[in-house]
């Protein structure tokens, strides 16, 4: 059993697939044991995307996530972390599988609708950040 950090960022909170979304996870037979709605301030979003923080993207990165309200959530299950990344599909949603979230819902690689822990190591950072 796993745990990991997901987050419906503000694009997929404003194209109101909250719904849509937790109910993929539970359908692949995933539980949400923690959740919760929030605006990131520019300071949260900056830290919790600090790794990127070189990354000529950032600024854009930090200003999308908290243009309005995201939903962090925790899911557990066998093989969670893989798994939801596997269903969230590639963060660059032209290059993602038919099926996964982000080829159904996203527009492009910024604004990709949901974020999902890439290791165990920072599903271990993600989740405190968010659920203490
Ligand atoms: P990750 O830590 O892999 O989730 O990446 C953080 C987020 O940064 C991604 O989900 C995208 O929203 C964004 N991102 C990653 N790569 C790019 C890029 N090349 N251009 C713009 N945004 C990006």
């Amino acid at each position: 059993m796993e745990e990991t950090l997901s987050i419906i960022k503000p694009d997929g909170v404003n194209k109101k697939l909250i719904g849509t979304i937790l109910k993929k996870f539970e359908d692949n037979g995933f539980e949400i044991i923690n959740i919760k709605r929030l605006t990131l301030t520019n300071e949260q979003a900056g830290e919790f995307y600090s790794i990127h923080k070189e990354r000529p993207f950032f600024k854009e990165l930090v200003s999308f996530m908290t243009s309005g309200p995201c939903v962090p959530f925790v899911i557990k299950g066998e093989n969670a972390i893989l798994r939801v990344r596997e269903i969230m599909g590639a963060t660059d949603p032209s290059e993602a599988a038919e099926g996964t979230i982000r080829a159904d819902y996203a527009d492009s690689i910024d604004k990709n609708i949901i974020h999902g822990s890439d290791s165990k190591e920072s599903a271990e950072i993600e989740i405190p950040f968010f659920f203490g």
